[in-house]
């Protein structure tokens, strides 16, 4: 189910609804969501319905999610246009199923394989067909937990010490991470093997800090960069084409939900509710892309959480950007499911 092409919308919004899971049938749980069919749309109880880019009931196969909403992306990348795909949501509502946060190589032909898994296929399936240019491709996976970035790929160094990780931006290259692990990956099989150790990192990291992955973002990024053209070299100068560098974003965002807090404060115990500061700057930034009239000379505010700087040079501007906005169909879960279809609206 899709809306038709409009360029002048930087981010595409999916909307993607998961089955009932065996927790809440056993609960008795109810489905509070109908899928109107041939439309890429969802009514909430009886009455108040969303439009999306695309909406996907909870019949939908990751294939399906991959080759509909997600492959466009890729054509992009070849191109050299950068791309974001962001998998908002609260916890338990699939976000990290549908990119494949727990990817193994024991599910490589299942098709429960999330989007990651998909794409190196597909980049790497792409590549082959560039035969006119030499293409190398780089990996890189970190955690942004309490505004501190973590790597994936070298779990031991950033567990041990505080994060030496940092984001400068370059006036030519852009937004680098120093300091960060950044694979040169020759085959498909290597880079979900990348994958494949960052996920079992977060998993060890999560259990140890509580459930930290609902409250951390994760990113696994590809960087795509193409050589065109021959070096020359002329009395001593070498000249060369300029070379092409696209990078991919896949994000597992942490929980929309609020969060509570327990902090002891003398003798009594205070909770306070939080909302992630990486998700409430990131809806700014997509809402201030989104505004037509701030288009080009508005102020859109990146440097208000490292997740937004992060992703700066691949949000908006020469870039696309897929929001997998993931919902759960139980009644018992209305006021959240509520909560993402607004923020999804807010992001088109
Ligand atoms: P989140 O990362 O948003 O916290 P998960 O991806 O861990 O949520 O999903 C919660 C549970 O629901 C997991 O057991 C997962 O396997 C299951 N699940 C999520 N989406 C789907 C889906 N589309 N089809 C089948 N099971 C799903
Ligand atoms: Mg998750």
């Amino acid at each position: 189910m899709t809306k038709e092409d409009d360029k002048s919308i930087p981010v595409r919004v999916a909307l993607r609804c998961r089955p009932l899971v065996a927790k809440e049938i056993n609960e008795g749980c109810q489905t509070c969501l109908t899928f109107v069919p041939g439309e890429p749309q969802v009514v909430v109880g009886t009455e108040k319905a969303f439009t999306y880019d695309y909406v996907f009931d909870p019949t939908t196969e990751q294939e399906e999610v991959f080759n509909s909403a997600v492959s466009p992306l890729l054509c992009g990348l070849f191109q050299g246009y950068h791309a974001t795909v962001l998998a908002y949501g609260q916890t338990g509502s699939g976000k990290t199923f549908s990119m494949g946060g727990t990817y193994t190589s024991a599910q490589e032909n299942e098709p429960t394989v999330g989007v990651i898994p998909r794409v190196v296929r597909m980049i790497f399936h792409e590549r082959e067909k560039h035969t006119d240019c030499e293409i190398s491709l780089t990996v890189s996976y970190l955690e942004i937990y309490n505004e501190d970035i973590l790597d994936l790929l070298c779990p031991s160094v950033s567990k041990d010490k505080p994060s030496t990780i940092n984001i400068r931006e370059d006036p030519k290259e852009g937004i680098k991470i120093v300091g960060l692990t950044e694979r040169q990956v020759m085959s498909a099989h290597e880079m979900v093997g990348c994958l494949e150790l960052g996920n079992s990192a977060r998993t060890v990291g999560s259990t140890a800090m509580n459930a930290a992955s609902s409250r951390s973002h994760a990113i696994f990024t590809i960087t795509l960069e193409q050589r065109r053209g021959f070096f020359l070299s002329v009395s001593n100068c070498v000249f060369r084409s300029d070379n092409v560098v696209s990078k991919l974003h896949l994000v597992d965002l942490a929980g929309s939900e609020r969060q509570k807090k327990t902090k002891a404060e003398g003798d009594r115990l205070k909770e306070g509710i939080s909302i992630n500061r990486g998700l409430l700057s990131l809806g700014n930034v997509i809402s201030a892309l989104g505004d037509e009239s701030k288009k080009g000379t508005g102020f859109v505010p990146y440097r208000d959480s490292k997740l937004t700087r992060l992703l700066q040079d691949s949000l908006g501007g020469n870039s696309h950007t897929l929001m997998i906005a993931c919902i759960s169909p139980a009644d018992s879960n209305i006021e959240e499911t509520i909560n993402t279809l607004r923020y999804a609206d807010r992001a088109r």
